[in-house]
């Protein structure tokens, strides 16, 4: 995240060339897996690429469970059209001599970036335990990325502490040595109050941590799913937003707008404070970010640079 308050003014008031002024977005998609999955998949990468982001991710599935799918993917949108793709790569379910092969692939392929990541046992599995000949965490992953080229690389932040780590202070000892190691920036788990962002940001910054720390925004399409990601993940739910969603099970279209609007408060808010990039767990689908987007200001760029691609989905 670029910290950047408009001096002297009220976000409130501030013109909306003043708010947005600089403003980066990150799209984060998922590979798909059917025909119907790819298509929906590149519906939305139609529809936001106009918005100019920085780059679009893809994950890896839990316990590297999507490894030719997350190629796959992000070869074709380097193929395809003229974003930036960035893959995802983590330690889970293989040795280092596997990573640092897929790692020299995406090289040859063109991709520059990458988002290193442990990962998490796979199911039915308690707690992590790190592949016999595997990167043991994202720390030592990003220096054997960088062994192999040197990669842009980015890296998760977690403002309510990861499940797995003994405290705050440790959490960030962690991501203090995931950027020493060489990672640019840190892109956050999701959460829905402002100020846990906010808070995390002072007490990574008087930790000595200075990279971007780039929030990550979770449109929530089911609230219930949420609910219970958020209790593995450790985000917490807080109850004004459970109230946002009650008794909209059964009402997608009210349930769409609320969540519309409960994400675009959310980045407002973070707007407001300075922060002026936003990454967003698109879930695949284009219509809440594009919507967010659109709140913050953001709006498609006349002749965004996209490749002539023969089914005509880029724009
Ligand atoms: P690490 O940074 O290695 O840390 C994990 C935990 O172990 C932390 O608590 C840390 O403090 C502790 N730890 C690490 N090293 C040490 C050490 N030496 N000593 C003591 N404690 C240590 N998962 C996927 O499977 N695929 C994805 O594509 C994916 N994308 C993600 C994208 C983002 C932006 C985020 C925020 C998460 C993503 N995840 C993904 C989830 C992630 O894999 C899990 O949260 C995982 O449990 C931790 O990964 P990490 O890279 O943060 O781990």
């Amino acid at each position: 995240m670029t910290f950047r308050r408009p001096a002297g003014v009220s976000p409130a008031q501030a013109p909306v060339d003043v708010l947005t002024h600089g403003m980066q977005v990150s799209f984060e998609f998922f590979p798909p897996k059917n025909a119907d999955s790819e298509a929906s998949l590149w519906r939305a990468v139609q529809r936001l690429a106009p918005l100019a982001p920085r780059f679009v991710s893809v994950t890896y599935g839990a316990g590297g469970s999507t490894r030719e799918r997350t190629h796959a993917t992000v070869k074709r949108i380097r193929n395809e059209t003229a974003l930036t793709p960035v893959a995802h790569l983590t330690c889970v379910g293989a040795g280092r001599d596997e990573i640092d092969a897929v790692a020299r692939d995406y090289w040859a392929a063109g991709i520059r970036h990458i988002v290193a990541l442990r990962g998490d046992p796979p199911d039915g599995e308690s707690g992590y335990r790190p592949h016999p000949d595997g990167y043991a965490n994202a720390a030592e992953l990003i220096e054997g990325l960088k062994r192999v080229a040197d990669f842009e690389i980015s890296v998760a932040a977690y403002p309510e502490i990861h499940p797995d780590s003994s405290g705050s202070q440790a959490d960030l000892d962690n991501l203090k040595r995931k950027l020493d190691n060489g990672a640019a920036r840190a892109i956050t788990q999701y959460f829905f109050d402002p100020e846990v962002f906010l808070r995390f940001i002072d007490r990574a910054r008087a930790a000595g941590i200075w990279a971007p720390i780039v929030p990550g925004i979770l449109p929530v399409t089911n609230f219930a799913t949420v609910v219970r990601f958020s209790r593995m993940c450790g985000a917490s739910v807080p109850a004004w937003l459970a109230h946002m969603f009650e008794g909209l099970d059964d009402d997608p279209e009210t349930r769409k707008l609320v969540a519309a609007t409960v994400a675009a408060e959310q980045c407002r808010g973070l707007q407001s404070a300075g922060v002026n990039e936003f990454h967003f767990y698109t879930l695949n689908r284009a219509d809440l970010t594009r919507a967010i987007c659109h709140i913050l200001g953001m709006r498609p760029q006349a002749g965004t640079p996209g490749k002539a691609a023969p089914d005509g989905l880029v724009a």
